[in-house]
């Protein structure tokens, strides 16, 4: 194992809800919990696309999978197949807009004689209904368009993800002026949507892809830039079978486009032009955890087709059928019903050592030992001396269970930094 996995296992959590509404109403019941969580040293994309799939999330290097069962606000990771997605007329009309705003402007521009000649002809209504999700998108971005023949200039850029002043302003403004949060800090800025644990590889494209698109899976800033100025930027992770999002910030100024359901399309649309570049693999859009009881968050399930992951068994089911057993219970187990429940989560969870897992498996999962010189020593973890500690032993359980033996087995504890 040459570029490794590696993972600091914690325990369970829990915190009160903040999806629950409105906020004066929740009581002391009201709990969202993790079943088990991480903080990742490395991660390949190829380990973090399971865990994805397992129902776990990232916030930097803290991993985290929340326990539906436990929680009041279940939390299920949807996906969207991206080859399969076409908009509907509403969503068609957002893209246009945006479109129209950029090649000709609005009354917010103060225009000029000149610049009203220069505006171009509005285009036929019905031109654009058969064109691709893609051909839409960059109908006005350059490249594709010459920027002297729109009223403003727009483009995206996609970049590995890092710190730099600007996207830090974007967001402390987005924080305060959408969030009411006047304390954004640099250092959380940083830690929490610049900092990845993701490890890059080259994207497996049969020939050289076109310009715009990411030549290596890993964690991606997108910025968005109107007329030079930052007004947008998305958090990507681009991983072997899906673009998920991590997060998406904007400037209030720019509210009306509805910028965070544009952001969709084109992280849908970005999955679908690396697939046809020959990442054959590559085909859905993950949009995050669909949270059913937050009628904020339901907004995830207008993009189709959808699919939750079923918390047991980790099959994809469709969203419509998962929908008919979310609105009738707060837990919904869709692979096997009479698991699911409507009784509120209790309120206290007796710290039981986790169930065992066989010698045989443990014997195949790895301790780091000792690491020299940038070489990592590893023992099987029921050999290693923390073993014998009975909180230690809890931990490491609960990540295990978490991530499923198999892929416990393609990872390295540690439980030193
Ligand atoms: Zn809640």
């Amino acid at each position: 194992m040459s570029r490794p996995s590696i993972i600091y296992p914690y325990g369970p959590n829990e915190s009160t809800c903040g999806y629950c509404s409105p906020p004066g109403s929740r009581s002391d019941t009201e709990y969202n919990r993790t079943s088990a969580s991480l903080q990742a040293l490395a991660l390949t994309c190829d380990v973090y696309q399971r865990m994805i799939d397992r129902g776990w999330r990232r916030s930097g290097t803290y991993c985290y999978k929340p326990d539906m069962k436990n929680s009041c606000c279940p939390q299920y990771t949807i996906k969207l197949d991206a080859l399969q997605f076409k908009p509907s007329k509403s969503q068609r009309k957002l893209m246009r807009r945006w479109n129209n705003f950029v090649e000709r402007g609005d009354n917010s521009d103060a225009m000029t004689t000149e610049d009203k000649a220069k505006r171009p002809p509005r285009p036929n209504k019905s031109e654009d209904e058969s064109g691709s999700l893609s051909s839409l998108l960059h109908a006005v971005e350059v490249p594709w368009v010459d920027p002297e023949t729109t009223r403003h200039r727009f483009e995206t850029v996609l970049e590995p993800s890092s710190y730099t002043d600007e996207k830090f302003e974007l967001f402390k403004k987005y924080q305060a002026d959408i969030h009411h949060d006047f304390k954004s800090s640099q250092s959380g800025f940083r830690r929490f949507l610049c900092e990845t644990p993701l490890r890059t590889s080259p994207i497996s494209y049969t020939g050289s892809p076109p310009a715009h698109l990411p030549v290596e899976y890993g964690s991606h800033h997108q910025l968005y830039r109107l007329d030079g100025e930052l007004i947008a930027m998305a958090v990507l992770d681009i991983l072997p079978s899906c673009v998920s999002s991590v997060y998406f910030m904007y400037d209030k100024k720019w509210e009306r486009f509805s910028l965070g359901k544009l952001s969709a399309f084109r992280e849908t649309s970005l999955a679908c032009e690396i697939h046809q570049a020959g990442a054959s693999q590559m085909s859905y859009l993950y949009m995050g955890f669909y949270i059913h009881s937050c009628p904020k968050m339901r907004y995830k399930g207008e993009y189709s087709p959808s699919f939750l992951v079923d918390p047991e068994n980790y099959e994809w089911y469709p969203l419509e059928t998962c929908v008919k057993f979310l609105s009738k219970n707060r837990y919904a187990c869709f692979s096997s019903p009479e698991h699911s429940t409507s009784d509120p989560p209790p309120e206290y969870i007796e710290d039981a050592e986790p169930d065992p897992i066989p010698t045989e498996d443990l014997a195949q999962i790895n301790i780091v030992r000792a690491a020299r010189r940038g070489q990592v020593m590893v023992e099987p973890i029921n050999e290693a001396r923390c073993w014998s500690s009975e909180d230690a032993r809890s931990l490491i359980l609960h990540c295990i269970h978490g991530l499923g033996t198999g892929l416990s087995k393609e990872v390295i504890f540690t439980l030193q930094f």
